[in-house]
């Protein structure tokens, strides 16, 4: 066996970024997968950071290769994980981070059934939208478009097996660490991480 797939999701302000960016700190044998994108990068977004930005033709293109672990579309954009970013990092053992939507959460979940997946919430809805708004980047068309793609996406919160709420964030980074670790030490991936001391402890009476 591999390493283990963690998938969070969250809708647009629940602060998804900042957590896994603390968790990542704190947690540095986690490989965070990067996605590629047909949307345009915002301001201080930066290519092969934040996301592979790619021409939506690109995006097809790699598709048609099937090149892509799940991909979506995502509020009018392509958004994508490619396989590269994931199964050889799982062959050698790695954790992998996704931050994906729902629809990609599923196309994992099917392919990967033991992938442990994540959502997190924020505290109420009036906090969502001041989070949606002091970020100062967008409209205010786009953020009644990013609130109502938020209510959207909680809605599938129920398909994931762990909620996060993130009110405060010292605890939801906490929170977040805890089902990683939790997970690692399932039987499954205990015994094939240590196989040796395993046939060590239990191998022959003689
Ligand atoms: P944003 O455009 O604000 O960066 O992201 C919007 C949404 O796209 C978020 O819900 C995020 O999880 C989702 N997203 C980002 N990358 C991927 C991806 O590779 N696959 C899927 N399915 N969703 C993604």
């Amino acid at each position: 066996m591999g390493g283990t797939l963690f998938i969070v999701a969250a809708p647009s302000g629940a602060g998804k970024s900042s957590l896994v960016r603390a968790v990542l700190a704190r947690d540095p044998t986690l490989s965070l997968s990067i996605s590629f994108t047909s949307r345009a990068p915002r301001p201080g977004e930066i290519d092969g950071v934040h996301y592979h930005f790619v021409s939506a033709q690109a995006f097809e293109g790699m598709v048609a290769a099937d090149d892509f672990f799940e991909h979506a579309l995502v509020m009018g954009d392509y958004k994508g994980t490619a396989r590269q970013s994931v199964e050889p990092q799982l062959a050698q053992g790695r954790d992998v981070l996704l931050e994906i939507d729902w629809q990609g959460a599923r196309q994992v979940r099917a392919k990967v059934p033991d992938a442990v997946t994540v959502f997190i919430l924020p505290p109420s809805l009036a906090e969502l939208e001041r989070r949606l708004r002091t970020r100062g980047q967008d409209s205010e068309e786009v953020i009644r478009r990013r609130l109502a793609a938020a209510r959207g996406e909680m809605e599938h919160c129920r398909e994931f097996d762990y909620i996060v709420i993130n009110e405060v964030f010292e605890r939801a980074t906490d929170d977040l660490l805890a089902i990683f670790t939790a997970s690692r030490l399932r039987r499954e991936a205990q015994l094939a991480h240590n196989a040796a001391l395993v046939a060590d402890l239990l191998g022959s009476h003689d």
